[in-house]
């Protein structure tokens, strides 16, 4: 497949950064060698002076996976990329050097801030709108500010720099197959959108457990959590696709209204201590490796009470969900790596007299990474016809062939806004966790432990399971 892309220069600042190295040219490598980014020019930037060999290396490196796996004119594709990038030292919070920077590159740029949010959020602040040439697309990464309205200023200089559909708030979590499995599942089933509300429905619960620990991580994670870090951003956007109205079109505009009306109606409620939990891990076994307590991870400040387990229970306010829990919970240093979205549907108003055995609510479940469908139901025997047993039909769903930053690049250089964040969503995610944020800061929610390598801790049973 070969397209022409509609942005020119791709240029990344923060050339040395983890996330360039570690995800987005690894990213963008299989976007340019399934010939999906044909002519694009790729410019990195940082505060280093580095030669330009040691850019293109670290360009070579990061695409060398890439490489091995791609056919004849995918190999030259990301050649020809290697052969033509070019590093600019500059720092971007001084007047005038990206601005000098744009003017020369070859144009529509796509800017990707890959850098600190303080330096991204500074750099933005300091270029004027007449610096930025038209059709310029800047792609910010999360977190998008640190609370509403660090939010909503942010929101307010880009849109003095670019429209709208320019900004491209990352979520990477939220790939495009993954957004078109769970629509096409919950829209192309005359089955299910019928059944898909509170009359049938008792609860939805959205949860990403990792079975990895920091690994190092500490100097971003300790001063994020997991509040912060996976509920903030991307469990919410995810909430919202399972519980949005159905779309006119899959377009971007129908889509994030959609997606920016459920999360308008989403709150968490008061008392804290029951809409919400909070723990961290202490010292466990994680596949026969041995985990330290969190607090003696490197570059931990146990004085900051970082969680590595959170757990909240959203409502939304619509006729559609009201008082259906959406319980969305994320950790680290769990036992079990669990990536889904469970829908338990409420039981059968009665069940006919003379059948035994199980008779269980029937439940949905979206695995992600790699996306899956299990429903979970009950059928008669085997053996006797009378008892009712469990029995789960399942199907594997659409994979894409691009890694997530490579969905999130394509997007960008096609300039498809459909998988960003809009920015009156960006804000409220930030408005429904804060009062959260608050309470946890205030010590209103204790702050329970777990031993890593287990499901969490004593009472919260291995899953999200508590309604209030
Ligand atoms: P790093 O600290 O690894 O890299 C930051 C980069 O910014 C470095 O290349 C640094 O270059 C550059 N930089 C800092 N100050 C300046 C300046 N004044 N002028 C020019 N360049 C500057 O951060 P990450 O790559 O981890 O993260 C970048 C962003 O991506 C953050 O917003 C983060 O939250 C987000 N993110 C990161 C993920 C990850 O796994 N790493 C995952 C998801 C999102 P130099 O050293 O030369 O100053």
């Amino acid at each position: 497949m070969t397209s022409q892309t509609a942005v020119k220069t791709l240029l990344i600042l923060g050339a040395s950064g983890d996330l360039t190295g570690r995800l987005l040219l690894p990213g963008l490598a299989r976007l340019v060698a399934t010939g999906r980014a044909d002519g694009l020019r790729l410019v990195g930037a940082g505060s280093d002076p580095w030669p330009q060999e040691q850019w293109r290396d670290r360009v070579h490196t990061a695409f060398a996976d890439a490489a091995g796996q791609a056919d004849t004119a995918g190999k030259k594709a990301l050649s020809a990329l290697e052969e033509f990038t070019a590093y600019h030292q500059l720092d971007v919070t001084a007047d005038g050097p990206l601005a000098s920077l744009l003017a020369e590159l070859e144009g529509p740029v796509a800017v990707y801030f890959a850098l600190p949010p303080h330096v991204s959020q500074k750099a933005c602040d300091i270029l004027a709108p007449a610096q930025v040439p038209a059709g310029t697309r800047l792609v910010m990464e999360k977190p998008f500010g640190s609370g509403e309205e660090s939010a909503r200023e942010l929101n307010r200089t880009l849109l003095t720099l670019v429209p709208e559909d320019h900004i491209h708030r990352v979520d990477h979590f939220l790939g495009k197959a993954t957004v078109l499995n769970i629509l096409g599942l919950r829209f192309a089933n005359n089955f299910l959108e019928p059944v898909w509300n509170r009359e049938h429905i008792a609860k939805v619960e959205i949860i990403f457990d990792e079975d990895l620990a920091l690994e190092g991580r500490a100097r971003y994670y300790d001063g994020a959590g997991a509040l912060r870090d996976m509920i903030q951003s991307h469990l919410l956007q995810i909430m919202a696709l399972m519980a949005i109205e159905p779309p006119a079109t899959i377009g971007e505009r129908d889509l994030r209204d959609a997606v920016a009306a459920v999360l308008r109606a989403s709150s968490i409620r008061p008392p804290y201590n029951s809409s919400t939990r909070r723990a961290r891990y202490t010292a466990g076994t994680m596949g026969g490796r041995k985990v330290p307590d969190y607090v003696r991870e490197e570059g931990v400040d146990p004085d900051r009470n970082t969680e590595t387990l959170a757990e909240v229970q959203v409502k939304i306010d619509n006729w559609r969900w009201k008082d259906v829990p959406f319980i969305l919970r994320s950790g680290k240093a769990l036992g079990d790596k669990r990536k889904e979205a469970v829908v338990t549907f409420r039981p059968v108003p009665h069940l006919p007299h003379g059948f035994s055995g199980v008779d269980a609510p029937n439940s949905l479940r979206i695995g992600f990474g790699p996306d899956t469908l299990a429903l979970d139901i009950d059928v008669n025997g085997p053996g006797d016809i009378f008892s009712l047993d469990r029995t789960t039909l399942t199907a594997e769903l659409n994979a894409s062939e691009l890694l997530p930053y490579g969905e999130v690049l394509e997007g960008v250089l096609t300039g498809d806004p459909l998988l960003s964040v809009r920015g009156d969503t960006a804000e409220d995610c930030w408005r429904i966790l804060e009062p959260v944020l608050k309470a946890w800061a205030e010590d209103a929610v204790p702050l329970e432990e777990y031993d890593a390598g287990t499901s969490g801790p004593g009472g919260w049973s291995g899953s999200a399971s508590h309604t209030s």
